[in-house]
């Protein structure tokens, strides 16, 4: 075994890890990238099917983000946000809400960084809790989210997060917040719909009744006068929760129902923005920041973090309104400053990144490459039908989850014991090609600069993958 895997089992702790597991093998240990490929310390060289599980959004050790770094770099690496400012971070934050500007109210006009997607929802959380309390609406605020959601790991970024597996671990510290069902087709237990080779969002059979149950929680609460402060939700597709996308007018349905019941909206796109799970089918539409606008739905709150800085330092943002800005204003004496930051609050190598980025994404190169591959993708997901253990691909932008069953006419699934997920997986990373499962989901998240004959290979090896574990018949 190589030394460096050797000094990896011996001291590194892996995040959501069985750790039993990892000691049994030896680690790939990745030792540099460049675009869609990543090379391990024996020259092996992978495809990055899950761009670094979300965050990579150009390819690795692009030179235009290189740059921007390396020149920062030779200012300062970092200064405190505390009493300073820094002209990366004024000039992202300026950008940011350039960016996030529609024609919707109310205007998102204030930027407040952090470092990873579960503190950007932490702030957002934070925030609107003190923001309903201060306004007088209650005293004790509620949030409703989706099932199954994941918004971080932090305690209350867990709070807001419906999966049961975290929960049971945690119970005893974290506060309490309802859920609500969230729009998943192929299980849907209102969709009438018998399996059909195609995503399940295109076939369905239903009268809409997800959005029944989310006006009928909201009613129920305004009734009963606890009324809900915020209303939580990822746009278009939940990610974590295993990549379950949303049939079109869902969101803009159900925004309409929380703002009809004066509840705040918390849109988490750490994984959506930047153009991820944005439709890129017109090439001329430009960059949409939030994925959120493709629904015509303008929040209160926005939580930025993976593809910000493009993959490349640990930067996020939580974007509000003036509205919620201005109850934290008062005389010094009030106390109503906004308590919270950390160490590296807007670090300014990875602001400068981060700026670089998003000039990146504006470009006519990356939208063209974003809606080539977007075509690539589909085309080449179209060929897993042809397996019998698979039951639904779902596309959305540039995120696919393709799930695993026992038997695709009655969608029967695998226990999560038998990890057909995992096994997956690993039969991929033995034909070069790395990504991750959510259970018996099988992720694709491509590096926007992956070409065609990549994705090709990302989703061949998957074929491949699936017949070997799973069989053919
Ligand atoms: C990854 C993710 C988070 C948490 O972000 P971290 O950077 O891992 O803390 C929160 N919400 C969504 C939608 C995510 O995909």
């Amino acid at each position: 075994m190589h030394r460096l895997a050797e000094l990896d089992l011996a001291y590194h702790w892996h995040p959501f890890t069985q750790m039993r597991d990892w000691l049994e093998r030896e680690p790939i240990v990745i030792a540099s990238g460049r675009g869609a490929v990543l090379r391990d310390i024996y020259g092996r060289q992978y495809l990055d099917a899950n761009s670094s599980i979300w965050t990579n959004l150009h390819g690795h050790n692009h030179p235009g983000l290189n740059r921007a770094l390396q020149s920062q770099l030779r200012k300062v690496a970092h200064v405190s946000a505390l009493g300073f400012a820094n002209p990366p971070a004024a000039r992202l934050a300026a950008r940011l809400i350039e960016l996030a500007h529609s024609s919707g109210e109310p205007a998102l006009k204030k930027v407040f960084f952090s470092d990873n997607g579960s503190t950007a929802m932490e702030v957002a959380l934070k925030l609107a809790y003190e923001f309903t309390r201060r306004s007088g609406r209650t005293a004790k605020p509620r949030f409703l989210s989706l099932a199954g959601a994941y918004h971080g790991d932090t305690v209350g970024a867990v709070s807001l997060g419906h999966i049961d597996l975290f929960h049971r671990a945690y119970g005893g510290l974290l506060f309490k917040s309802d859920q609500v069902m969230a729009p998943y087709c192929y299980r849907c237990r209102f969709n009438r719909a018998r399996p059909e080779r195609a995503d399940a969002r295109e076939y369905r059979h239903c009268q809409w009744q997800c959005v029944d149950q989310v006006e009928a929680r909201f009613a129920r609460a305004t009734r009963q006068q606890r009324p809900y402060s915020a209303f939580v939700f990822e746009p278009r597709i939940q990610g974590a929760a295993g990549m379950i996308p949303q049939p079109d007018g869902w969101l803009q349905r159900v925004a309409k129902i929380a703002r009809a019941h004066r509840a705040l909206l918390i849109a988490d796109e750490v994984l959506t923005a930047f153009g991820r799970a944005g439709s890129s089918e017109n090439p001329k539409s430009g960059m949409p920041l939030l994925a959120a606008h493709t629904e015509g739905v303008q929040p209160d709150f926005v939580a930025l973090a993976k593809g910000l800085t493009g993959g490349y330092l640990p930067m996020a943002a939580t974007l509000t309104t003036p509205a919620v800005f201005e109850a934290f204003l008062g005389d010094y004496a009030e106390f109503k400053t906004f308590f919270h930051g950390h160490s590296y609050t807007a670090n300014p190598l990875a602001a400068a990144t981060a700026l670089a980025n998003l000039h990146l994404l504006d470009s006519r190169a990356s939208i063209h490459a974003r809606h080539r591959l977007h075509t690539a993708l589909r085309h080449e997901l179209a060929s897993l039908w042809a397996l019998p253990g698979v039951g639904d691909v779902r596309q959305v932008g540039l995120i696919a989850g393709v799930e695993l069953v026992r038997n695709w006419r009655t969608r029967e699934p695998f226990d999560l014991r038998d990890q057909a997920g995992i096994r997956v997986c690993e039969a991929m990373a033995r034909r070069g090609v790395l990504t991750r499962p959510i259970g018996n989901v099988v992720v694709i998240v491509p590096p926007y600069c992956a070409s065609p004959v990549q994705v090709h290979r990302m989703v061949r090896a998957l074929r491949l993958s699936v017949a070997e574990v799973l069989g053919t018949g």
